[in-house]
């Protein structure tokens, strides 16, 4: 939780955490840059947050910690943060607009009544003056009041008019930031955070209309030793490619994300486990049909394969609960060889 970690970092243990960080830092061998303070100081002091976690897992599995690693960690976990403080900011924008938008209205409301006195005062004069030279006044009163009523009212659609404008540009940037905190920018599929919010969304429609929901994980095979071969680029464009499959076979309703580095998640509402498993598997061969080039130098990449794994939702199963079971069904896939969709059976719940 990277509020809590702010304030944590100007309260009473706030060097106890920034030093914890440091002899972290310093006993698995990282650099400390700014960045990897920021990191690692979520560490320390929230390690059951997604990043904490993240961290821990790698710790475990040995893997250094380069700078690109830093660059995808802070890229995957850091930016929310970020990202709701420019939506705080737009909100508070959006608000302070409003507000002189009504203090405008305001003080029109107060002129209106004034200029009404007016009319009402005048009203009265013509009614008692018999001297022209007091008509003459008083016409010339009102005249000189309607001209200053004129003259607020334009200056009042001129506001109205600007602020309009603004508040449009406002909405858009706000629309603008809703669409980056929610999709994957290399990809353009929807981020995990998007994904975790829409499959609880999906679960509790289900629950509500008491309709099927089925949930497939895609992981691209051997991927590693792709990059290692072909660099992290060429790595890039086959993520981008499988991402643009999976995404065509995804339209709405169905839901599309990249889950996490090369692992993909799609959301089947309303759709048989037997239906979304012929749409899997349409998903593995495509990708494993096409030829691949890489784009610089033309290269022949080969094919690259895809395993896939699919549960169908119980009745009242939880998403954390359902996405586990396609991780193992897709696991399944993976140890059965891979380049294969394994369907969580009705079976393998029961065992
Ligand atoms: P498996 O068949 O068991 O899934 O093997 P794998 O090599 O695909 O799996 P592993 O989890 O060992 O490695 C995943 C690799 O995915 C590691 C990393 O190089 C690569 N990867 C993750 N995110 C990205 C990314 O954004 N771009 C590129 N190019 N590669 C990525
Ligand atoms: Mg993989
Ligand atoms: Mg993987």
């Amino acid at each position: 939780m990277p509020a809590d970690v702010e304030t944590m970092l100007r309260g009473p243990s706030a060097y106890a955490v920034a030093r914890q960080a440091m002899d972290a830092m310093e006993r698995y061998a990282v650099w400390p840059t700014a960045l990897n303070f920021e990191l690692w100081t979520h560490f320390v002091a929230a390690p059951e947050s997604a990043l904490g976690r993240e961290i821990a897992r790698l710790i475990q599995a040995g893997e250094p910690f380069t700078d690109n690693l830093s660059d995808e960690l802070a890229a995957t976990y850091l930016p929310k943060a970020r990202l709701n403080d420019q939506i705080r900011d737009a909100g508070d924008a959006l608000s302070k607009e409003l507000a002189s938008v009504s203090q405008a209205i305001h003080s029109a409301q107060k002129s209106s009544e004034a200029y009404g006195e007016t009319l009402n005062h005048a009203s009265r004069s013509l009614t008692d003056a018999q001297d022209p030279t007091a008509l003459k006044a008083t016409v010339e009163t009102l005249s000189s009041a309607t001209r200053r009523m004129a003259r607020e009212n334009k200056a009042l659609e001129g506001r109205l008019a600007d602020s309009t404008e603004e508040v449009s540009r406002l909405r858009e940037h706000l629309e603008q930031v809703r669409r980056d905190a929610t999709t994957d920018g290399l990809t353009n599929l929807a981020n995990r955070k998007a994904f975790d919010d829409e499959l609880e969304r999906a679960c509790s429609e289900a629950d509500i209309n008491g309709e099927a929901l089925a949930l497939a994980v895609i992981d691209i095979d051997h991927f590693k030793k792709f990059n290692d071969t072909w660099g992290h680029q060429t790595g890039d464009q086959v993520l981008r490619f499988v991402a643009s499959v999976i995404g065509r076979m995804g339209a709405p309703p169905r839901f599309t994300a990249r889950y996490g580095g090369e692992e993909f998640a799609l959301i089947f509402p309303c759709e048989s486990g037997t239906a979304a498993f012929a749409i899997l598997e349409d998903i593995r061969k495509e990708v494993s049909s096409r030829m691949l080039k890489r784009r610089s130098t033309n290269d022949d990449l080969g094919a690259i394969t895809v395993s896939a794994g699919l549960a169908e939702r119980r009745p009242g199963e939880g998403a954390h609960a359902l996405l586990e079971r396609a991780d193992e069904a897709l696991y399944a896939s993976k140890r059965a060889g891979r380049n294969r969709t394994t369907h969580a059976t009705r079976t393998s719940e029961a065992a």
